[in-house]
């Protein structure tokens, strides 16, 4: 079944080397602009794009004029939401085990800083200054499941309890603190619309008690990311309307009639924005018959981590050309590493392979690219942006063996006895 059509792929193989990540402006802006209309309802929805999901300034630079924030984790994702613009309570800063020198940028950008611990408060006291404006993140415990990928809540090493949550809040109000918000993240690549309202209804209800106990005001709820996508062909897409009704009703009935409205709602979703809009371009390189059927292409794991780490990813494949044969050979479609891990799809019908197919794997905008490592000496690819005009602009180009090489000194390796 073919899933998406990508038209002139031909020619831009033509013209650009592969493997490359392609990007879809026009379906990635399309549904950026359908998240935000479906939370029309809340004044101030905002979505803080989680950079780590696809940390090309280009894209970034795409999401912020939909009006996303960005959600960063790390200095260098503080410096690229800087370069593509961003400053202030734009930015999201989520990080955890967080160094100091992370936490001085967030604060000197204006962000809103979201602790991950307890100990944090006091720490920032100590070595920096304490924003005006701060916000916790909650894990829930054993009150919630969690999902395949980020494992059950008590076992994560994320969030504060629900003890430290009151004893923070409290502390921080102690300390002069006067903006307040709260947020969770406990699911990842979840389909169940429901798990996002359950997820919503439960900060809600601690914005009441918590204000309640400690005599505080909460401007926002940060319900955190983790939407789905249909790897598979058979899943359908998360309703984004089912979930910003269910959402909405919440609100109303634990936010307005507790007096704790306005809240505004955030969301920090990374995956579901750009996931569906990316593919890995890739061509046969060659075709093994051993006790199976090897199909070895030109890109490897190091372009693509997520099949070899989670044991249940999929990723949607097909044949430029072949998309309507019929797909009855089995096949282990693999990269080059020394790894047996690194294979995008384990018996995989596909139609009959040849060598110099175009392969194309499926919904790898999202934690995609940004996943590759340098094991074995293999070089990161290049990423191509379809512009909505048609136009193709190559928004990183590959990495070259100089890149691989630059942290080495072969001089004093001449040297060196
Ligand atoms: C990874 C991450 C996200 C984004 O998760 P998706 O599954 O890509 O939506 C959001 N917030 C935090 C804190 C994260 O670590």
């Amino acid at each position: 079944m073919l899933k998406h059509t990508i038209q002139n792929l031909k020619q831009i193989t033509e013209r650009y080397q592969t493997p490359f990540y392609l990007y879809d402006e026009a379906r990635m802006l399309d549904n950026a602009q359908k998240l935000n209309a479906a939370f029309t309802w809340n004044n101030d929805f905002k979505e803080y794009f989680a950079v780590k999901a696809n940390p090309n300034p280009y894209i970034l630079k795409l999401l912020k004029n939909q009006g996303f924030g960005m959600d960063c984790s790390s200095l260098p994702e503080l410096l690229l939401a800087e370069k593509c613009g961003l400053a202030g309570e734009d930015i999201m800063f989520s990080s955890n085990n967080t160094p100091i020198e992370e936490f001085a940028k967030a604060i000197e950008l204006g962000a809103i800083i979201n602790l991950d611990d307890i100990n944090h408060i006091d720490f920032l006291k100590q070595h920096l200054s304490l924003p005006e404006l701060i916000c916790f993140r909650y894990n829930p415990g054993n009150q919630r499941t969690g999902s395949t990928i980020i494992g059950y809540p008590e076992e994560a090493k994320f969030g504060f309890t629900r003890d430290q949550l009151f004893a923070g809040y409290r502390l921080a109000k102690d300390y002069g603190i006067k903006r307040f918000g709260i947020h969770a993240m406990i699911a990842s690549n979840e389909l169940e619309p429901s798990y996002f309202i359950e997820t919503a209804e439960m900060l809600f209800k601690l914005v009441k008690e918590i204000s309640t106990d400690i005599g505080i005001k909460f401007e926002f709820v940060n319900i955190g990311g983790g939407i789905g996508i249909p790897y598979r062909p058979d899943e359908q897409a998360v309703d984004l309307n089912v979930i910003s009704e269910g959402i909405k009703n919440s609100y109303k009935s634990h936010i307005e009639a507790n007096n704790q409205a306005p809240l505004k709602l955030y969301m920090e979703c990374g995956r579901m924005i750009t996931g569906p809009y990316g593919y890995l371009v890739t061509k046969v390189r060659h075709i093994k018959q051993t006790y199976k059927n090897f199909a070895g292409l030109d890109a490897c794991m190091a372009n693509l981590m997520r099949p070899g780490i989670y044991p249940n990813a999929y990723h949607h494949i097909t044949v430029l050309g072949k998309e309507d044969l019929v797909h009855d050979i089995l096949y282990d479609v693999t990269g080059s590493l020394c790894e047996n891990n690194d294979k995008f799809a384990i018996d995989r019908k596909l139609p009959q392979l040849d060598i110099g197919d175009i392969v194309i794997i499926h919904d790898v905008g999202a934690h995609g690219h940004t996943m590759g490592f340098n094991y074995n000496g293999k070089l990161r690819s290049a990423e191509l942006l379809l512009r909505k005009n048609g136009e193709i602009v190559e928004i990183r180009r590959a990495e070259t063996i100089d890149d691989h090489f630059a942290t080495l000194d072969f001089d004093g390796l001449a040297r060196f006895i």
